[in-house]
C-alpha cells in the first residue's frame, strides 16, 4: 500500500504515519494538511493526534536514495521509534528502516 501510494505521488513525495500493534505495523495514517513537496514532505505535527498506536513515519524519496536528510533526522527524533524511507522505483525491497536516532534497523515485511 505504501509503495502504491508512493508511486501515485511520484514525482512528489508521499508521507504518512505508521500505526502498529504488538510490533506489527498494520496501518498508515495520513495527517490532514500534509504537504507533499518535490524534496520533502512537511507534516503538520500540530495535527498529530496523541495516539500511542502511532509508532513512527514513512515517506518516499523520489530520488530513489533511501538515506535520511537532516530534516528527516530531526523529524525522526520527535515522531516515534520507527521510520521508513521508501525509494523509487518503489518495489518491495526499495525501503530502509531507521530508529529515532537515524540508525538502520531491520524491518521484515510479513
Ligand atoms: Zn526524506
Amino acid at each position: 500500500m505504501i509503495m502504491e501510494a508512493s508511486r501515485d505521488s511520484y514525482p512528489k513525495e508521499f508521507g504518512a504515519f505508521l500505526r502498529a500493534e504488538k510490533e506489527v505495523i498494520y496501518e498508515i495514517a495520513i495527517l490532514p494538511g500534509t504537504i507533499q513537496g518535490d524534496h520533502h514532505t512537511i507534516f503538520m505535527l500540530y495535527n498529530k493526534p496523541i495516539d500511542f498506536s502511532l509508532v513512527g513515519s514513512v515517506h518516499s524519496h523520489p530520488s530513489g536514495i533511501t538515506i535520511p536528510s537532516d530534516a528527516d533526522l530531526g523529524m525522526f527524533s520527535n515522531t516515534g521509534q520507527i521510520h521508513i524511507i521508501v525509494g523509487y522505483p518503489f518495489g518491495m525491497e526499495n525501503f530502509t528502516a531507521y530508529n529515532r536516532s537515524g540508525q538502520r534497523i531491520d524491518l521484515r515485511v510479513i
